[in-house]
């Protein structure tokens, strides 16, 4: 295909903005990496570096006791060249617009990769959920919703819950957008309640993912995943899932941990029993029975095969990537894995299926549930499941086969995929004007 002169070259590289934070030059270093193998026009390399748009809000929000906080809060929208941008919304006090642009950009390869007709976006608001009651937290959503309302929309931007967010948050968000709009509209978000338009699955759907790719690595490995070993770090909405789905195909889960610690027990945990308490309690803290308490630093470096990785960002770095001692690394959240711990897992040989690929399970439902509401018909759980399982296989497959015929790490081949997945319609649509 030929290109206009105007729009063959990236005569000058993408400025440097706000957003520039260390999150979002991990997300900028992979990216650069992986651009040198793409083999995409320079033009789409230089629009995909940055992010098409940020927005920064600051929220007023009535706390119980009748003070008044201001919290920032943020939406980036990476890219809109497949689709509508698509992504989570957390709460949490690392928030920041370098976060959510990094973040962005993982979700715009994520969509691509899993051949789903959207972009990539993210946002959130920084505050201590877990210190706020439920009236703050509906406060702060709904002056959220309602300021972000011109710039998301079903065509448009779809948010999803992510860290401290969930099916309430979410539907608080259908109900203020569908009061602007004077009707409901289901499709503004997924990973709602079933009884407004949600669908079923999406709940389990990111940490079924994380074990459907698991279980196809490891058949590719020649390893049985039932005689695997396995640890999880993070035991909310992905990990606990995981781990409850490693469970309940036989592998030994020996250690899971939360923000307040971890237990680990060689024999293997009880998943249903500690999914039970922390409903009960909130968190793992205080369990004691029949486990040793130990930190997330030592959860990471227990001897295991399988690393599940499902907290947040960051984790796996230049520090303790020597230290692990496992011989698979899984990433259930997002960036996890520095770009210094990578380097380091694979020059120590231990493979890292990428979260780009791994948790893309829930995004991938998202997009069912979005099509379901367009649509007003809605699937059964098995067939949901199955759906994902094609998507995730045909991912993995993919994936895999780059890697190994090109002899590149698994992130690599599935950024490579992604981008030009995107470069392909960048390159068709062009660049407007
Ligand atoms: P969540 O809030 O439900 O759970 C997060 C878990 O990690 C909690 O158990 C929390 O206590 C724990 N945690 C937080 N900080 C920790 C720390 N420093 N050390 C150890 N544990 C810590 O969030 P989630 O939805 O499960 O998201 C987890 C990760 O997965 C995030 O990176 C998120 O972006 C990513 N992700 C989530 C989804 C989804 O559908 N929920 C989809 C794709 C990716």
């Amino acid at each position: 295909m030929e290109y206009a002169p105007a729009v063959a070259k990236a005569v000058h590289p993408a400025p440097t903005l706000e957003w520039d934070t260390p999150l979002y030059q991990q997300a900028a270093t992979q990216l650069d990496h992986a651009l040198e193998l793409a083999e995409v026009p320079d033009f789409v390399a230089l629009r995909l570096r940055a992010p098409e748009r940020a927005v920064i809000l600051t929220l007023p929000i009535r706390m119980d006791d009748g003070r008044y906080e201001l919290f920032p809060a943020y939406r980036v929208q990476h890219s809109s060249v497949l689709g509508p941008t698509k992504g989570g919304i957390r709460y949490d006090e690392a928030v920041d617009l370098g976060e959510c642009a990094a973040l962005a950009m993982w979700m715009t390869w994520k969509c691509a990769l899993l051949k789903l007709p959207y972009g990539g976006a993210k946002g959130g608001v920084r505050c201590n959920a877990r210190a706020m009651s439920v009236n703050e937290l509906t406060r702060v959503t709904r002056r959220f919703t309602m300021e972000l309302a011109p710039f998301i929309g079903p065509e448009l931007d779809i948010p999803a819950p992510d860290m401290a967010t969930n099916e309430q948050t979410m539907a608080w968000m259908m109900d203020t957008y569908s009061m602007q709009k004077g009707y409901a509209v289901p499709e503004i978000v997924t990973g709602k309640p079933v009884s407004i338009g949600g669908s079923l699955f999406r709940h389990e759907a990111t940490g079924a993912g994380v074990v459907m790719v698991i279980e196809r690595a490891c058949s590719r490995l020649g390893w049985d995943l039932s005689e695997q070993s396995c640890v999880v770090q993070g035991f909310g909405n992905v990990g606990g899932i995981a781990a409850t789905e490693l469970h309940e195909k036989g592998a030994r889960v020996v250690a899971v941990s939360d923000i307040s610690g971890g237990v680990h027990a060689e024999a293997g945990l009880d998943i249903p029993t500690l999914h039970a308490y922390v409903a009960e309690h909130g968190s793992l803290e205080g369990y004691e029975s029949g486990v040793e308490r130990i930190t997330n630093e030592v959860l990471l470096e227990l001897p295991c095969d399988i690393l599940v990785l499902a907290a947040r960002e960051d984790q796996v770095t230049g520090e303790n990537a020597g230290n692990l001692r496992c011989r698979l690394v899984a990433e259930g959240a997002n960036g996890p894995t520095s770009n210094e711990g990578d380097r380091i897992l694979a020059e120590r040989g231990i493979p890292v299926l990428p979260d780009i690929l791994t948790n893309a399970g829930g995004v991938t439902v998202s997009y069912f549930e979005w099509v379901q509401d367009l649509g007003r018909l809605f699937w059964d759980r098995d067939e949901i499941r199955r759906r994902l399982a094609d998507k995730m296989s045909d991912a993995f497959d993919r994936v895999w086969n780059v890697s190994q015929d090109r002899g590149i790490a698994l992130r690599d081949a599935a950024l490579v995929a992604a981008i030009r997945e995107v470069s392909g319609a960048l390159e068709a649509r062009g660049i407007y004007p």
